[in-house]
């Protein structure tokens, strides 16, 4: 047996089956690159789930790591800590909102983004208590407690794990006319994704995002933006909507937050809105920790000043023109914004998932989401040479 299939088998043997890896152990990383235990190289096209915008141990991230842990690394927020406040501060000025909460996870961050939305229903719409209805769409992603996969339309998602959270309504994507029937006097919310990654990529139609912006203003409802895993670089812009003229009411973010890392999400909002939270109504222990506040800054640090974003948007185009150029028989569909990629596969040809376990053989990690859908999504540190080499391995692969 070797290293790996050792590995393999003791994982599977006393760890819960609620992934389905890919065959390949990983042991060490660096930049756009992992190797394996028996030391193959793999270009990282899941960037966990792109939540390594900055490649794997970016040297500034893990030397804030490092300095931070040596120093203090948790205090609650029983008391203040001196890296909190600087690392808000920071965010808060780069994304243009009053205020933010920090939280660890991305479903912790919609968690805290329903509550508040709620909150101001009741509290400045004047919902009645009990009321409020948030309007999402089909096909969601928003992570994966109680009340997340209770207003999911994924079959799978739901089932055993009722009863559920009331108090959301399902819409199509992309549909702004449903948004507007959608809503009603007890709206407090209207929570999306700007393009639905997990559901395979998902692009709105252009435009959509702005009138969701102006139903949600002229009915009185916010517009909470789930950016957890399209903010922060990965779609060309620092934020995606701001490809649109959407600025939102609510903003949550995570993943690339904590730079490749740490678990770091926040959600931001200005005064009028998050100012509501009351001491008691919300909280985290490891929320806006010391350790996770100097980590997200030097993560913020490194999209900014390495001008992540920018590179997103010029090798995305680069990528997304060259993949079009190859374009197979077994290619039905490419699509996707910067450096979030999807890579439709024809069903005469098989699962994403064969195609995936192929280009693993080629020395390229990449996951198939929703079936026919390859994800790419490398870290947007990623070189034009280190595309083409990618885009050799695909053509042999497709
Ligand atoms: N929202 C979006 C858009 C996501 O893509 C994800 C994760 O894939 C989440 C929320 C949930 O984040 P987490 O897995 O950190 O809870």
């Amino acid at each position: 047996m070797s290293e790996s299939e050792r590995i393999i088998e003791q994982t599977e043997r006393v760890s819960a089956h609620n992934y389905h890896p890919l065959p390949v152990v990983i042991a060490r990383a660096e930049g756009i690159w992992a190797w394996d235990v028996d030391g193959r190289r793999y270009l990282d096209c899941i960037s966990a789930y792109s939540s390594l915008n900055q490649g794997h141990r970016h040297p500034r991230i893990v030397a804030a790591l490092v300095e931070q842990a040596v120093r203090l690394t948790l205090t609650s927020r029983a008391v203040y800590n001196d890296r909190m406040g600087a690392f808000l501060e920071k965010l808060c000025t780069l994304a243009g909102f009053d205020m933010a909460l920090p939280m660890n996870t991305g479903a912790e961050g919609v968690e805290t983004a329903i509550k508040l939305a709620r909150k101001w229903a009741y509290r400045i719409k004047g919902v009645p208590a009990d009321a409020a209805e948030i309007v999402v769409c089909r096909n969601n992603f928003h992570g994966r407690t109680t009340t997340i996969v209770g207003f999911s339309s994924e079959a799978q998602y739901r089932e055993d794990f009722g009863p559920f959270t009331p108090g959301f309504k399902l819409i199509d994507f992309g549909d702004a006319r449903a948004l507007e029937a959608a809503i009603g006097p007890n709206t407090a919310a209207f929570l999306v994704e700007p393009i639905q990654a997990e559901a395979g990529i998902i692009m709105p139609p252009p435009g959509f995002l702005t009138a969701a912006r102006r139903v949600c203003s002229e009915r009185g409802v916010l517009l909470v933006l789930d950016e957890i895993q399209t903010g922060l670089g990965r779609t060309g812009r620092l934020f995606d909507w701001q490809h649109e003229d959407a600025r939102p009411d609510v903003l949550v973010l995570g993943k690339a937050l904590g730079g490749g890392v740490y678990p770091v999400s926040a959600v931001l909002a200005d005064e009028p809105i998050m100012g509501l939270f009351r001491p008691g109504d919300h909280g985290s222990t490891f929320g806006g920790n010391p350790l996770a506040a100097a980590v997200a800054e030097a993560a913020l640090d490194v999209i900014v000043e390495e001008r992540l974003a920018e590179r997103a948007a010029e090798l995305g185009e680069y990528l997304m023109g060259r993949l079009r150029e190859l374009r197979t028989r077994h290619v039905r569909d490419i699509r996707g914004r910067g450096l979030l990629i999807g890579v439709e596969i024809e069903r005469a040809a098989g699962t994403a998932r064969r195609f995936s376990e192929r280009l693993l053989e080629h020395g390229v990690l990449c996951k198939d989401t929703h079936a026919q859908v390859l994800r790419l999504a490398p870290p947007l540190v990623i070189e034009r040479s280190d595309i083409d080499w990618l885009v050799e391995r695909l053509a042999a692969v497709l």
